[in-house]
């Protein structure tokens, strides 16, 4: 019997499965079946030649317009040429030997040509082409089929594997196929009008209509929500069946000293939230929370008042962050918030007070031991860190409480690792100020509850953002920073990239590979920069260019300019950062090391150089670094782009504030895997066909659906089919995991 694992080459033979195993990766039974077409003919209508792309592998349904041959020089037999036609334009086709083509290739036939597209001198070849001959006079049935049906068209595999001899082997194994077990139950597939699976194969490869086609991919899509859905119904209802200790407040504790002492009121939305928390941390079960809101949005209170309260009850809080400057950042805030809270068993501090703890992977050998002893004993309440957190031989007191902020950077994995640092399995709360869809929520992180900060608190600045794509324009732009200094602000200056040093400087400059090595900090510019790529040869902005550059600018002549990247030190990083905490400094020309978090109420004007290599949430998150103080905020974004799309994505970011409508728009413009990131590649590789903000409906369905029969049923017992696609999904998140190091 077929199954879906059976090898291929035992139902269509080695000569046929070897090419797909070697070029596709198709194997199985299975394989070929997923394998589906990319797109469909239509057998009676000729295909537009005008879209030819040269150097593309084609196939096409043309007419044979005109047949020569000729004698061959040098060797014996004869050459022919045929010149095939859609109508208006020609392709030429050469065959070294007329043998066999002849009597097929007649003036009036039509078929199917695959080939690579050439050019030479004026005219279009097919250079070595396979074709097939559509003839609607000859008895053979399955041209008649093809003559009936859409020709579904493959990407090739190999030379000797055009689309249509894919297609050959498509018929073989539907033809063998008796029944697959079917993965969505019969009573879902009937209420989401969705077609059995042999079926569905059956739709996608061998369709007689566009109608058929949808269908088969409508199914598919389904599919793929559904897979991705009940895994995540499934990790839910793991997690529920975790026990933990509840974390709450005492009175006279922690929480409640710091809530006296805040010198503003929460905004509703805060409190909603916090109430959110609070009830997740009285439970007997690991809190699983993401927590979303604007940049500004005051995420980072309502973080630290849960942190409070797990301290409170005996526990630790570690609050993992996606940069060094970040967790710099965090440690230093989050110590002057508590102020003598955070001094616990100082002299002069606080009675109940803690300690904070700052961990990271650069910080000298002893102070590193230090935290490390201060995590391990409990002495420090909180552990704010970098990846250096995640590390084997962190280990904590009891840690109660996991934050991760702006999650976006970290993996699933990461996640874990540091979950499992607890006696009992810690709550977690995952922070994120890239505003995320509805759908890319609940696809990326459907294991989790949600909250969501929308209003920002009050006195916050309007933020004005333009597009300077006027050269006339740019020294403008450095005096209306020079402006904004004297009246006592601050300025940010943004490059996508480092730079190198000058030569003469006496710095040493970098090796070029480090020089174009991004740290971990610049990580997010890289896939506009790859994407695109400097096709115009057009030398990107750098930090350290841009600093000499402002120095020299007249305009700007007295002013106090820094610099801020991924490759300073650890402690030159922080200098600068405080430097311009403090305000000595008033310009600062920085890498996206500033992206996240970063928080100077006095800074007022951010400047993006090339801010056509950034993605709009990225421009999104950086002008959130300005206008948080009492003073509205400018935003410029600098541009040589002539590229009509590109001005408006720019002139999408000027236009509206509103960061979820911009993220939205960001996930149209980009491909999914970006938007997913590295850190979701489990999910990502799940999804073929499903675009998380078109097919909307059919996710909230097949989520439904799962999250109901795993809620029934929540080790799939009843459920064979659906636990074996689960378990195989599970297998290639696990293996893209371990590719990926
Ligand atoms: P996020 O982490 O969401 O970007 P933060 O928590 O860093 O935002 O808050 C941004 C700034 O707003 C901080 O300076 C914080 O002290 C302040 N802030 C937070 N909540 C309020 C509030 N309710 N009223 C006034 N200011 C607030
Ligand atoms: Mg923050």
């Amino acid at each position: 019997m077929v199954e879906l694992s059976t090898p291929l080459g035992k139902v269509v033979g080695q000569p046929s499965a070897t090419p797909l195993a070697k070029y596709r990766d198709v194997h199985t039974v299975g394989d070929l079946l997923d394998f589906v077409p990319r797109r469909y003919l239509e057998p009676g209508k000729l295909t537009d030649l005008s879209q030819l792309v040269e150097g593309e592998d084609v196939t096409i349904v043309a007419k044979v317009d005109r047949v020569t041959t000729r004698p061959m020089r040098q060797r014996k037999g004869r050459m022919l040429n045929a010149v095939i036609t859609d109508g208006k334009r020609e392709l030429d086709l050469t065959f070294f030997s007329a043998y066999g083509h002849e009597g097929r290739l007649v003036p009036g036939a039509s078929g199917l040509f695959a080939g690579t597209v050439g050019r030479y001198h004026q005219t279009w070849q097919l250079t070595h082409p396979d074709y097939e001959i559509l003839d609607p006079e000859e008895e053979d049935e399955a041209v008649h089929e093809y003559l009936s049906h859409l020709i579904p068209i493959y990407l090739p595999a190999g030379r000797k594997m055009p689309s249509w001899k894919v297609r050959n082997v498509a018929q073989i194994v539907l033809g063998s196929l008796r029944e697959i077990p079917d993965h969505v139950p019969p009573d879902v597939r009937k209420r989401r009008g969705l077609v059995d699976l042999v079926s569905m194969y059956r739709l996608l490869h061998e369709p007689a209509t566009d109608k058929d086609v949808s269908r088969g991919r409508y199914r598919r899509k389904y599919d793929e929500a559904f897979t991705v859905q009940t895994v995540l119904a499934q990790r839910r209802m793991a997690a529920e069946g975790l026990r933990t200790r509840p974390r709450l407040p005492v009175p006279g504790g922690l929480q409640e000293a710091f809530d006296a002492r805040m010198p503003f009121q929460l905004t509703a939305g805060q409190q909603e939230v916090s109430a959110e928390i609070a009830s997740d941390l009285a439970r007997e079960h690991p809190m699983h929370r993401l927590l979303q809101g604007e940049v500004g949005s005051g995420k980072t209170v309502v973080a630290l008042r849960a942190m409070l309260s797990v301290i409170d009850s005996g526990g630790q809080a570690a609050l993992l962050a996606p940069t060094e400057v970040l967790a710099q950042q965090h440690f230093r805030s989050i110590t002057s918030m508590l102020g003598d809270l955070a001094e616990g068993g100082m002299l002069g501090g606080s009675e109940i007070g803690t300690r904070v703890t700052l961990l990271t992977g650069s910080q000298p050998a002893g102070i590193r031991r230090k935290a490390l002893l201060d995590a391990a004993s409990g002495d420090a309440g909180i552990v704010v860190g970098t990846h250096a957190l995640i590390q084997e031989h962190v280990q904590f007191f009891d840690l109660g409480l996991v934050v991760v902020d702006e999650q976006h950077r970290f993996g699933v994995e990461q996640r874990d690792a540091l979950r499992g640092k607890g006696k009992q399995p810690p709550h977690t709360l995952v922070m994120t100020a890239t505003p995320i869809p509805r759908t890319v929520a609940m696809t990326v992180f459907g294991d989790m509850e949600t909250s969501t900060l929308r209003e920002l608190p009050q006195g916050r600045s309007p933020i004005a953002t333009h597009v300077v794509s006027n050269p006339r324009w740019f020294q403008r732009t450095w005096e209306r920073v020079a402006e904004e200094v004297r009246a006592g602000h601050q300025t940010y200056v943004v490059c996508p990239r480092i730079g190198e040093p000058d030569p003469d400087s006496g710095v040493d400059p970098l090796p070029r590979e480090a020089a174009q090595d991004w740290s971990d900090e610049d990580v997010d510019v890289s896939f506009d920069l790859e994407e695109s790529a400097p096709a115009a040869g057009r030398e990107l902005r750098g930090v350290l260019e841009m600093e000499a550059e402002l120095r020299d600018n007249p305009a700007l002549a007295g002013l106090r300019i820094s610099i801020l990247h991924g490759r300073m030190a650890p402690d030159d990083k922080e200098d600068v950062m405080q430097g311009f905490a403090a305000g000595s400094i008033d310009v600062l020309v920085a890498t996206t090391v500033i992206e996240v978090g970063v928080d100077v109420a006095n800074a007022t004007v951010m400047v993006i150089m090339d801010a056509d290599r950034f993605g709009i949430s990225q421009l999104h998150q950086l002008r959130g670094r300005v206008g948080r103080g009492t003073s509205p905020g400018l935003c410029l974004l600098v541009t040589e782009t002539e590229s009509e799309q590109v001005r408006q994505r720019l002139d999408a970011v000027a236009a509206t504030n509103d960061g979820f409508s911009l993220a939205r728009l960001d996930l149209e413009q980009r491909r999914e895997g970006d938007v997913l990131g590295a850190a979701q590649s489990g999910v990502r590789s799940q999804l073929r066909l499903l675009r998380l903000l078109r097919d909307e409906d059919l996710i909230l369905d097949a989520r439904e659906d799962a999250f109901a029969i795993v809620t029934a049923d929540p080790g799939l017992d009843r459920h064979p089919a659906l636990r074996d696609v689960i378990a195989s999904a599970l297998d290639d998140e696990q293996a893209a995991y371990l590719e990926r190091g």
